[in-house]
């Protein structure tokens, strides 16, 4: 349309349509990225996943008004001759494919290191090799736990920002032993933004990272026996919408006394829209993408999202609303956690001028209504007659 055609840059350029090569285009972040560039813009996609069912909507009919702009190339990196020629036929790679639940990081080390470091690595060769853009997604927990959290519990200094606000060029990346396999997920992320800075230093590649603060918004992770496997543990906004659903205490892990902040999904997108659109502004940066001001310990997450859910279903919450769990018990050997996530914004700030605008509680009741009008039937069904397998 005349209107997607007139878009211009941060700079006042009108901006050329791009073919982008998104790589994990069927997840959370990639589902919400597609439906934005569809409808926002004159970009073309070429969505490449192992998955489409959350892009199913952007695929099919035939009728869409942005059909053609978008095809689904069903492939795994690990194994696929096709991925490089995807990658030349496009103008900049989006690489969002991660093996990038907790539950998985101590449990499946390998797999996560191999699909956070490995698998990536042909991505990041193609796009230098190829002189192609690429926007690759690294995590907050490169910067793993505060150097606050090595004071001494009553310290004063606890207090004060330069021991704990998170800062793309300044701040150490601080994880645990070896033992503690958390962290084989943040040294994969760690490594791979290194070995991307260096093929900039010494090959050109024109390279932006990003570094999500837990996102959280509608068709994140799965509903456990809905959507996904019932013994399956995804992160925390979809284990406690299900304990929600299902009438159930919500599981506050150690306490729930980490902290995070958490930003809408459709807010981080539109940095991500930024990103695309503004390569002179974009290249050659990290990007921290979160909301300071949305800051909660997991306990709070927790009582939160029994009133929102309350509020948005009309059911009343349980008379035990939360349980507390080890983490041991929950994750299993080998767990350990970031203590609190203050992204500093200084640098999105100067070089996008973006700014993320949802509070906590309008983002929750957003999504805990999708949550309820998506799975709340299908839960019914589930509880009534619960499936062997
Ligand atoms: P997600 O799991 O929903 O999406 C990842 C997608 O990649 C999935 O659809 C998966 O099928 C696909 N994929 C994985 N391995 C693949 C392979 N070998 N071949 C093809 N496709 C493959 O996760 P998300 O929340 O959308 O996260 C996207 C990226 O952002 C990840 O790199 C993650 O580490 C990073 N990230 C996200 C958050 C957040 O808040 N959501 C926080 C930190 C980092
Ligand atoms: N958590 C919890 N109960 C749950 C799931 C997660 O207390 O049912 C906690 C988890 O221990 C962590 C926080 O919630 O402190 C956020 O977990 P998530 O899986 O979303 O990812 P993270 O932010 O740690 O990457």
């Amino acid at each position: 349309s005349s209107a997607a055609s007139a878009r211009v840059d941060l700079d006042g350029n009108p901006i050329k349509p791009l073919t982008i090569c998104m790589i994990g285009a069927g997840g959370f972040i990639g589902s919400h990225l597609c439906e934005k560039l569809m409808n926002e813009t004159q970009h073309k996609i070429l969505a490449l996943d192992v998955y489409n069912d959350k892009i199913k909507h952007l695929l099919e009919p035939d009728n869409l008004p942005w059909h053609g702009r978008i095809t689904f190339h069903r492939l795994n990196i690990k194994h696929d001759s096709r991925l490089e020629g995807l990658i030349k036929m496009s103008d900049l790679t989006i690489n969002l494919a991660a093996i990038c639940t907790p539950a998985d990081y101590n449990t499946r080390p390998l797999d996560t290191i191999y699909s956070n470091f490995i698998d990536a690595l042909p991505v990041v060769k193609y796009c230098s090799e190829n002189n192609k853009r690429l926007i690759h997604f690294s995590t907050c927990e490169v910067y793993g736990k505060t150097i606050g959290s090595f004071l001494p519990k009553d310290s004063p200094l606890r207090q004060d920002p330069a021991y704990y606000v998170l800062k793309e060029d300044e701040s150490p990346c601080i994880f645990g032993s070896i033992e503690k396999q958390r962290w084989s997920y943040a040294c994969a992320k760690q490594l791979i933004e290194r070995l991307i800075y260096a093929e900039g230093a010494e090959n050109g590649l024109e390279f932006t990272i990003v570094r999500p603060f837990n996102w959280i918004g509608p068709r994140m992770d799965f509903i456990p026996g809905v959507d996904g496997p019932s013994e399956g543990v995804p992160r925390v906004l979809a284990c406690f919408s299900n304990n929600l659903l299902r009438g159930e205490p919500l599981k506050l892990v150690d306490g729930g006394q980490s902290q995070r902040t958490f930003v809408y999904i459709k807010d981080a997108i539109e940095a991500v829209t930024l990103m695309i659109e503004n390569p002179a502004r974009a290249n050659g940066h990290i990007f921290n993408v979160g909301n300071p001001n949305n800051e909660v310990t997991v306990r709070q997450l927790a009582e939160m999202m029994i009133k929102v859910y309350s509020k948005v279903s009309g059911v009343q919450p349980p008379e035990t609303p939360t349980v507390d769990v080890s983490s041991k018990e929950f994750y299993g050997e080998g767990y350990d956690d970031s203590d609190k996530r203050i992204p500093d914004m200084t640098i999105i700030n100067r070089q996008l001028g973006w700014n993320p605008k949802t509070s906590l509680w309008d983002l929750l009741e957003s999504t805990l209504t999708y949550q309820h009008r998506t799975y709340a039937e299908a839960i019914k069904k589930v509880i009534a007659k619960p499936v062997a397998n």
